[in-house]
């Protein structure tokens, strides 16, 4: 028995959760916010139901993890540090150079710092968490976790763009993907409710939540994912454009009267998709109770989201040549009923069909479809801090 964690660090905040191993079994969990501002806010959940909660100014992520480790002294959740045998962190760029999670070194380090053009404010962030713990707690196994690892497995067909192929040899410019913990857990998970081995199967893993990404995943790898060299990419999200044409960049600058493309590409990340469209929020939950009460705009948005997110599930069992199993997860997909529902409903001819009953549930594993549906439809709410625990039990051994 051991205990470990899972970080997941942003640039301003740490978010993490305390695992007993291999049992899986939470301890505690928590985030700090506010990291580097005035009035850091600092909450621990433990023993089942417990709340800590305090505001105080907490300076850089290294005191928040110093903190964070006494509290946990403090309210008896671990007697002393050495129970701590593993930290885990979620890295959400792992380039080329991470097909796999990794036992984090000064090389390790080195070579995530060498990425960080991929995704600037993630990695860095990440990094951060990184060093703090690093620094904390020197001797205990640290293992780095990547969003995009899973989807190295996708052909050349599948994460090549369609430029000058030098800009791949010399600039890395291709498609890496995201949430690939996620989609990994819920297709593992998918395979064992339906009792078949995960290398038969064709599943589509739909991770819909404020960031949202689809993934084919074949005989257990990702084939293809919507996300692509950053996650911008792909279906409508809370507010991201997802795919875009490229030619409306220099034409809206000038609209707009923008001189640095980086305040067009804070526009796409920030003030588009669900929330640009509606004017409402980026909240599926605010959009719903919008159109409710007639609100044209947010019903267009969410019409928008399932027709972008039915484009990639036509795509995906075109590509597969078939599907087994669609795996709803993340906010929206594990408790947004309706939308599942809208989504599923021009599948309808191929005898895809959605259990009305059984699909009017929020954030409970099970299956959606009708008996008689030629692909099952799964509901699984996912766990990527869980997946991190595990990598870091796998990698100590
Ligand atoms: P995530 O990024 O996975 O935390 O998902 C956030 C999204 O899930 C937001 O759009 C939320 O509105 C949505 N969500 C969470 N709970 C519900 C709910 N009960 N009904 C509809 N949408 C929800």
């Amino acid at each position: 028995m051991s205990k470990t964690m899972a970080i997941n660090a942003g640039s301003s905040s740490l978010k993490w959760k305390l695992y007993e191993m291999p049992e899986e079994e939470t301890l505690a969990s928590g985030i700090v916010e506010r990291i580097g501002l005035n009035n850091s806010v600092f909450t621990i959940k433990y023993n089942n139901g417990n709340k800590y909660e305090d505001v105080l100014d907490i300076n850089d992520h290294e005191v928040a993890v110093e903190l964070l480790l006494q509290k946990l002294i403090e309210l008896k959740v671990i007697e002393n540090l050495d129970e701590i045998e593993g930290v885990g962190h979620r890295v959400v760029a792992g380039g080329e150079i991470f097909s796999e999670s990794a036992l984090i070194d000064d090389e390790v380090i080195e070579q995530i710092d060498s990425i960080i053009k991929l995704a600037p404010l993630h990695n860095l962030a990440n990094l951060t968490g990184i060093k703090a713990f690093k620094n904390v707690l020197p001797d205990i196994t640290s293992v780095a976790v990547f969003d995009t690892s899973f989807h190295q497995t996708m052909p050349a067909v599948n994460f090549m763009y369609s430029l000058p192929y030098e800009y791949y040899e010399k600039y890395d410019a291709r498609k890496y993907g995201a949430h690939g913990t996620s989609h990994q857990f819920v297709s593992e998970r998918a395979a064992e409710m339906l009792g078949k081995p995960l290398d038969e199967l064709k599943i589509i893993t739909l991770h819909l939540g404020n960031g949202a990404s689809i993934t084919a995943v074949e005989n257990g790898v990702s084939i293809d994912t919507s996300m692509g060299f950053t996650p911008l990419a792909g279906v409508t999200m809370g507010t991201r454009t997802g795919d875009i044409d490229a030619s409306l960049i220099p034409y809206l600058m000038e609209k707009l009267d923008l001189t640095d493309v980086q305040d067009m590409i804070d526009i796409f990340n920030h003030q588009s998709g669900l929330k640009g469209l509606s004017g409402v929020s980026s909240d599926m939950r605010d959009l719903e109770a919008a159109e409710a009460e007639g609100n044209e705009r947010a019903e267009l948005a969410l019409r928008i989201f399932e027709d972008r997110v039915r484009n990639y599930v036509g795509q995906y069992i075109v590509k597969m040549e078939g599907v087994d199993a669609l795996v709803f997860t993340a906010g929206i997909g594990e408790n947004a009923p309706e939308t599942r529902a809208n989504i599923i409903k021009n599948l309808e001819f191929m005898g895809i069909k959605l259990d009305e009953e059984k699909n009017n549930v929020r954030g409970e594993e099970r299956v959606i479809s009708t008996d008689d549906s030629t692909a099952k439809i799964l509901l699984i709410p996912t766990d990527e801090e869980v997946m991190i625990a595990r990598d870091v039990e796998r990698l100590k051994k």
